[in-house]
C-alpha cells in the first residue's frame, strides 16, 4: 500500500500555541502552579491524556469557588468575558490562550455592536467559540446555515428596515458555506457589512484534502471525533465519493483498509503529530 499525506494537515498556529503554552505552563515556567485549563483545552483525547500526566487538570465552568493562586488557561475557541471576571474575581490567575484570529474576531463582535450594526454571527449555536463571541456582542443573533440566516434578516428587517447590518462567522466555516449565509441577508439587506473571519488553517486543509482526493483511492482522516473540523474534513473525503474513515488512533484504523492500494492521510487541526505519524505507520505495515 501506498500512503499519501495531505500537502497541509494536523495542529494548526493557534492549536500548536495553546498546548505549547499549557504545557509550558505545567511545567512551572511562570511560577504559578497548579495549572487548569477551563474545559477540554482541544477537542483531542491524546492531547488531553498528556495535558493530565502534566498535572493539568480540567476546570468545569461554575466551579470557581476559591482559585487563589492557580493558574486558569482560557482555551483556543476563546471565553465570554464574563466567564474571565468571574475567574479573577475567584482569585484565579487567567491565562488568556485564545487564538489571535478568534480573538480578532471577538474585538471586531464589540467595536461592530458599538458603533451601532445589527450582529449577524454565523455558525455553530453551542460551540464554545460562538458562546465566547456573544459575550461580546450580546444582541448579536446566531445563524447556523442559509435558510437560518434569511429568516433571521426577514425578521429583523420587518422591526428594523433601516438598521446597518454585519456579518461575523465562526472561523471554522467553510467559504461557500459563510458566503451563502452572507447572500441571504444581503436579500434584506443589501448593504451588508461581511467580515472576512474564516481562518486559513481550516481552508488550506480543506483544499489539502480535495487535492489529495483526486489521487488515492481511500482517505484515513486522523483525529478526535470531538473536533469540528475533523468531522467536516471526514465529510469533504465523503462527498468527493471516496471510501473515507475518520480514526482517533492507529488502533481503530479499520482492515479494510488494506484492500486499496493508495490511502490518504488528512488530520485535523487538533490532531498532535505523534497521532498523525502512529497511523501512518500503521497503515503502512497492512
Ligand atoms: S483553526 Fe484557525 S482560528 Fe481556530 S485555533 Fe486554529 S488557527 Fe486559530
Amino acid at each position: 500500500m501506498k500512503v499519501i499525506r495531505a500537502r497541509v494537515l494536523g495542529f494548526c498556529m493557534g492549536v500548536r500555541r495553546a498546548v505549547e503554552i499549557a504545557l509550558d505552563e505545567a511545567k512551572g515556567v511562570s511560577g504559578h502552579i497548579p495549572v487548569y485549563t477551563l474545559g477540554p483545552l482541544i477537542h483531542n483525547p491524546q492531547v488531553l491524556e498528556t495535558l493530565k500526566d502534566q498535572g493539568i487538570a480540567i476546570l468545569q465552568e461554575g466551579n470557581f469557588d476559591d482559585l487563589k493562586g492557580k493558574t486558569v488557561l482560557i482555551r483556543a475557541h476563546g471565553v465570554n468575558p464574563q466567564v474571565e471576571e468571574r475567574l479573577l474575581a475567584a482569585g484565579a490567575r487567567v491565562r488568556d490562550v485564545t487564538c489571535p484570529r478568534v480573538k480578532k474576531s471577538q474585538m471586531e463582535a464589540r467595536s461592530l455592536t458599538e458603533a451601532g450594526y445589527c450582529l449577524f454571527l454565523a455558525g455553530e449555536k453551542d460551540h464554545g467559540e460562538i458562546i465566547g463571541i456573544q459575550g461580546y456582542a450580546p444582541d448579536c443573533v446566531v445563524v447556523a446555515n442559509p435558510p437560518d440566516a434569511e429568516a433571521a434578516a426577514e425578521k429583523l428587517h420587518r422591526q428594523a428596515p433601516q438598521a446597518k447590518t454585519a456579518l461575523l462567522g465562526q472561523t471554522t466555516l467553510s467559504a461557500d458555506e459563510y458566503g451563502a449565509i452572507g447572500e441571504r441577508i444581503r436579500k434584506w439587506f443589501p448593504e451588508l457589512k461581511i467580515i472576512d473571519t474564516i481562518c486559513g488553517a481550516t481552508r488550506d486543509r480543506q483544499n489539502a484534502l480535495k487535492e489529495l482526493c483526486s489521487c488515492v483511492d481511500a482517505v484515513i482522516i486522523a483525529g478526535g471525533k470531538t473536533s469540528a473540523n475533523t468531522r467536516r474534513l471526514l465529510s469533504i473525503a465523503q462527498s468527493l465519493n471516496k471510501p473515507a474513515w475518520l480514526v482517533e488512533n492507529e488502533g481503530e484504523i479499520p482492515g479494510e483498509i488494506g484492500t486499496y492500494a493508495v490511502v490518504g492521510l488528512s488530520a485535523g487541526a487538533s490532531t498532535p503529530d505523534t497521532v498523525i505519524d502512529a497511523v501512518e505507520k500503521a497503515l503502512y505495515a497492512l
